[in-house]
């Protein structure tokens, strides 16, 4: 071992732990200071310094880099990255920064994605992409869309530093995505619909709440908002292999099986509405009861209906050949519908209101029967109106399909899964990598619409997520690098053409 230099040998008295840790933390302390990659190749030879070299780059430096983009935030008491912001914009040029470290050529695009690329033994191939989001929800976790970008960074940056990137069998492009979460313009996915090219035009045109449209923000931001840009954002499905995502469970069932990974079979589809109910405004103290046309109590009715709905849909959705026995059955077990927002005009304690509007999120793994639960949903909820004398309207503002991850490609992923994890449990077996579907909608179902998809989700505390609770074990953190490092070298040729240095 050693050829790094005086301090890093056995015969100055440090082993390598202490040499690795010493390297990494001259690292943090001058960032600018890069190991020459001879140290690095040095340590990877080296028995007990390749699991060293690993730890340091999967997972120290990754959860030191989590917490770093974690403190990124448009608030001073919490986190909060919405598409395009100032602090978004600053966490994008992080990303920049380690994408560069870990080798790769990087850019931005017309909708705020970054993305960071290397091109391997074949620049002009089928690229696999890798991606998440650099979004976040208001008062968020960090890591939420975080931990995938940060496991590819890293997991590609042990390839470059131990000299095998340039042995990928094709391109290997990381994208963090500008918006999943849709907080900002009530609309998800603006980065990933993008480059999908399922983004339409009439997006350019939604506003936020202080009336800036995504068409200000991008002048404002890059600069070039017309539609043509827009379209030339999509990427063409031949230049493309497939996307791979890893992603925080967001769910209690990998914690509760005691393993750290697991494979996503699909993602439910999901619904958007804006419910907006109105009224007659009016003085608290003067309108009888029984003249009123409150728009609050009817909002509050529907929500109760919409809960009794979603809990019991057996009760009230009717079999013919749309809808079967099998398709309600389906829908029973993965329906969640939530009103997760909800205001009123004037908002007064003296005022009857003479507008409510609330939003609802609808999901479920059938699409057939979320359709059915929408249009069952908004009948009874324009005769409660009616019955009530209030006018509502119900838009719909997000719609997504189930998405179905890709057999062959989810195979690939649960063996980079086992082997990570078999390799963190010192090389004993582990029980079988669990496979999950996903409830949460993620970057991967607006990437369907390009190519095959494929996604590992991470353990995470409790199954605690968009909450400042949310956390991932280091280990953990480590875990998703290190199967996200397996599945590359997965990718990479005949070692005969590697280029070692
Ligand atoms: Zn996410």
């Amino acid at each position: 071992m050693a050829r790094c230099g005086p301090f890093l040998g056995r015969r100055r008295g440090y082993d390598a732990v202490t040499a690795v840790v010493f390297a990494f933390l001259l690292c943090l302390i001058v960032p600018s200071f890069r190991l020459p990659r001879l140290c690095f190749l040095a340590f990877a030879e080296d028995g007990s310094g390749r699991r060293d070299l690993r730890r340091v780059i999967l997972r120290d430096e990754a959860t030191a880099r989590l917490n770093v983009l974690g403190k990124i935030s448009d608030a001073e008491d919490h986190l909060e990255r919405t598409f395009m912001s100032p602090a978004s914009l600053r966490a994008g040029n992080q990303i920049h920064e380690w994408m560069e470290d870990a080798g790769m050529r990087t850019w931005n695009d017309g909708m705020g994605n970054v993305h960071g690329r290397v091109d391997g033994r074949n620049p002009s191939g089928k690229a696999l992409l890798i991606g998440s989001h650099l979004d976040t929800v208001v008062d968020a976790g960090i890591f939420d869309g975080s931990l995938g970008l940060i496991s590819a960074i890293s997991a590609l940056k042990l390839l470059n530093v131990t000299g095998k990137s340039s042995g990928l069998e094709r391109p290997v492009e990381v994208i963090a995505f500008s918006d999943e979460e849709g907080i900002r313009f009530q609309s998800t996915f603006l980065g990933s619909a993008a480059i999908a090219g399922i983004l339409p035009p009439s997006i350019l045109n939604f506003a936020d709440r202080s009336g800036a449209t995504v068409r200000d923000v991008l002048m404002e931001t890059v600069g070039d908002t017309s539609e043509k840009n827009l379209r030339e954002l999509k990427y063409d499905p031949n230049s493309v292999w497939g996307y791979v995502e890893v992603h925080i469970e967001q769910g209690p069932v990998l914690e509760w099986r005691g393993l750290p990974l697991g494979i996503v079979s699909g993602i439910a589809g999901q619904t958007r509405l804006r419910v907006t109910v109105r009224g007659s405004q009016g003085h608290a103290g003067t309108v009888p009861m029984s003249m009123r046309q409150d728009p609050m109590p009817a909002a509050a009715e529907l929500i109760v209906l919409l809960e009794s709905l979603c809990k019991h849909p057996v009760d009230f959705l009717s079999f013919d050949e749309y809808c079967k026995d099998s398709t309600i059955e389906v829908l029973a077990n993965s329906l969640v519908c939530t009103v997760g927002e909800i205001s009123s005009w004037p908002s007064a304690s003296n005022v009857i209101p003479g507008r409510v509007s609330f939003t609802i999120d609808i999901r479920a793994m059938e699409d057939k029967g979320r359709e059915a639960v929408i249009y069952e949903l908004s009948s009874r909820m324009y005769k409660t109106c009616d019955r009530r004398s209030v006018i509502c309207t119900i838009e719909r503002k997000h719609d997504a399909n189930a998405v179905k991850c890709d057999p062959e490609l989810s195979t690939r992923l649960k063996l980079a899964a086992q082997t990570a994890m078999k390799e963190m449990n010192g090389g004993m077996d582990q029980q079988e990598v669990p496979v999950l579907m996903s409830g949460a909608g993620h970057d991967a179902m607006a990437m369907s619409h390009l190519t095959k998809v494929g996604m590992i989700f991470v353990r995470c505390r409790g199954g605690v997520s968009h909450s400042p609770e949310e956390h991932v074990l280091d280990d953990d953190v480590w875990a998703a690098g290190l199967a996200t490092l397996t599945f590359l070298e997965s990718q990479i040729g005949s070692p005969f053409c590697v280029h070692t240095m």
